[in-house]
């Protein structure tokens, strides 16, 4: 099996290698992520400036390189140009910090693995809770994190997915190996934004902050599934339609 690992933390991530390693279990790798971080980048793709491909020679497999531009850069590049459009399944991550909620339209992480969805292939987006003060142990983390990609790899494969869809995995600080629950996206809404701050001629800046706000919903989601610290799987689809919407909608039409 031929496998597209990408990120958006970034080619030197941690998370990225941990991923790595588990996967050439599962099949041969090719890391093809973004020369420097891009979290948050969502699902962008550069159009006016050329994108580089660069051999990355800090891994032993001939198959890491870095590129130029986004995480949905890497998904393309890496199909179309690295491995000749001959790539069996996506995955991005492990990311540094979940993805949940309404993180999933702005995440890079999960944008990687939609674009691996475009294309019609099975994708994966996996991402591991930070806990501040407590990095010493994320290596164990990463660990059970990366064991259950491969099992969730195991189960893509042995009963496949419809297309253009992909998973959204989030493991938590602290979680029990091999096991998940199976979770809709919630809604995470943030709050204190922004921080002002002010230059040293006294005109004012801003840095994008923010801690998700407490929520009143209790259903089966991915931040509840977090909230009792375990791991959390949600199938998503690129199909954004509000089906119960269209008749409503069709209401308006004229005449
Ligand atoms: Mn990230």
């Amino acid at each position: 099996m031929r496998i597209l690992l990408t990120n958006d933390d970034g080619i030197n991530a941690a998370g990225l290698n941990a991923a790595r390693r588990a996967l050439e279990r599962c099949g041969d790798v090719w890391v093809v992520a973004p020369e420097k971080p891009r979290s948050a980048a969502g699902h962008a793709i550069t159009l006016h400036k050329p994108l580089r491909i660069n051999p990355w020679p800090a891994t032993p497999s001939h198959r890491s390189f870095s590129v130029s531009g986004t995480p949905s850069d890497c998904v393309t590049l890496g199909h179309d140009v690295i491995m000749n459009g001959e790539c069996d399944l996506v995955v991005s991550g492990i990311n540094h910090g979940t993805n949940l909620g309404w993180d999933l339209t702005y995440s890079g992480t999960v944008s990687a693995a939609m674009e691996g969805a475009v294309i019609g292939l099975p994708s994966i987006a996996i991402s591991q809770e930070v806990v501040p003060g407590h990095t010493a142990e994320l290596k164990h983390d990463f660990e059970i994190a990366s064991s259950i990609l491969v099992m969730l790899v195991e189960k893509l494969l042995d009963d496949p997915l419809p297309s253009f869809t992909l998973l959204n995995v989030n493991v938590p600080f602290g979680a029990v190996p091999d096991q998940f629950r199976v979770t809709s996206q919630g809604t995470r809404v943030y709050l204190d934004r922004f921080a002002e701050r002010f230059d040293p001629s006294g005109r004012p800046y801003y840095w994008i902050t923010g801690h998700p706000a407490h929520d009143e919903d209790h259903r089966d989601t991915d931040v509840n599934c977090l909230k009792k610290g375990l791991t959390s799987v949600t199938p998503v689809q690129l199909d954004m339609t509000a089906y119960h919407l269209i008749e409503q909608v069709k209401g308006w039409q004229p005449g």
